[in-house]
């Protein structure tokens, strides 16, 4: 592939608008069908369904821009999109087992990643080994004859646990082991996996890619041969596809990618320096924090951070911690992030929820989420709610 270049990407890339009257934005080819004019051009695109335009199922020309641009951004030679994030993992790890394979992951992925792991996939035999993958030595340790896929999630999105890529890349490559990556934290704008060797990158799209809080969609990134692959199986059995409306709104959020996230990186930055001196602060987790014990492999695989960082809070009450919270009126309190807006999930509202235990989490752990909105504006904020603590 040619260089890196970031603008083209954004601004041109896989946009052919001499076919649709020089528009500046793709249209929306809502089309579930296409015609042939002869039964050369018909057998030619059953031929390839993947890079011809035969039914929306397998591909349409507006999906097939986005496509274009998320392969380029993580560098890779294709990309298949999802109705969800999870639905991208998934078709990444079914596609790369079968029964009796084993598979290693880093122990704190995304919730629905374990339950793939854990609750579905046993059903059809193949098992799983969650290891510390902070350690490079226990991923070794957990490999087995039958293992055929290294899963990792770095950072994760509520401590930020780190693998180091090239390592595992090394490992996995030694052992004839497919790497997954799901790097939904970082976006490719700050982290690009496939530099380090890995061979599919996984985005929940919802979060920066799109960046509006709009859509749910997701992303795999990986060489022509992989995605062939997963196309013909996954992508083409299950179906779990990207509306073309859903893929032209993608598009527009791409366009400010870059300019989101730094935006988000400076202000959670902004935050935490603030944050770190206030004397009800206990900790602070995020992978450039002087604080992260794993700074500095964080420092020589990532280019930034981003706006998501977690907080734990010192007090010994739980009153006065709900009060805390409560008083937090500029951050939504909403799962999710990536998009416009400043979010909370405080840990404590996972306590006392009829029928469930507890979390391992401390009830003063806090994860944040920086918007775009200005950091003064939400600083003020936190200040005076933290008057209740
Ligand atoms: C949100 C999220 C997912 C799931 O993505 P959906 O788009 O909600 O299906 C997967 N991984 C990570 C790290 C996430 O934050």
């Amino acid at each position: 592939m040619e260089s890196y270049d970031l603008d083209h990407i954004l601004t041109h890339l896989g946009e052919n608008r001499e076919q649709y009257f020089n528009a500046i934005s793709p249209p929306v080819i809502q089309s579930s069908n296409f015609a042939f004019s002869d039964l050369h051009e018909f057998r030619e695109a059953f031929s390839d369904e993947l890079s011809h335009h035969v039914y929306t199922r397998g591909n349409n020309p507006t999906v097939e821009i986005l496509r274009k641009k998320l392969a380029a951004l993580e560098k890779t030679e294709d990309a298949l999109v999802f109705s969800s994030g999870v639905g991208a993992i998934a078709a990444a790890v079914l596609g790369n087992v079968k029964a009796g394979d084993h598979i290693i992951c880093q122990n704190a992925p995304y919730s629905w990643t374990k339950a793939l792991l854990r609750n579905l996939l046993p059903r059809f035999g193949v098992e799983h080994s969650f290891v510390d993958a902070t350690d490079i030595q226990a991923i070794e340790e957990a490999v087995k004859e039958n293992t055929t896929l290294l899963f990792l999630e770095s950072p994760n999105t509520m401590t930020f646990d780190i693998q180091d890529l090239a390592a595992c890349s090394a490992l996995a490559k030694k052992h004839g082991i497919t790497t997954v990556i799901d790097n939904s934290y970082s976006s490719p704008i700050f982290q690009n996996p496939s530099d380090f060797g890995i061979d599919i990158m996984v985005h929940s799209g919802t979060k920066y890619l799109n960046g509006h809080s709009d859509v749910v969609f997701g992303v795999l990134c990986a060489s022509k041969k992989m995605v062939k692959k997963l196309f013909d199986s996954e992508l083409m059995t299950l179906g779990g596809i990207l509306a073309p409306h859903d893929a032209a709104l993608v598009i527009r959020g791409l366009r400010t990618l870059p300019l989101r996230i730094d935006r988000s990186d400076k202000s959670a930055n902004y935050l935490i320096s603030k944050l770190e001196s206030h004397p009800k602060v206990e900790k602070i987790w995020y992978p450039f924090h002087h604080s992260f014990p794993q700074q500095e492999l964080a420092m020589k695989q990532m280019r930034g951070c981003g706006g998501l960082f977690s907080v734990q809070f010192k007090t010994d009450s739980m009153e006065k911690m709900e009060a805390f919270i409560h008083r937090i009126k500029r951050f939504l309190m909403a799962v999710s992030w990536g998009g416009h807006e400043s979010l909370m999930i405080p840990t404590i509202g996972f306590y006392n929820i009829p029928g469930k235990q507890n979390p391992p989490m401390p009830y003063t752990f806090v994860r944040f989420y920086i918007g775009l909105e200005d950091p003064n504006w939400l600083w003020e904020d936190l200040e005076q709610a933290l008057t209740e603590l």
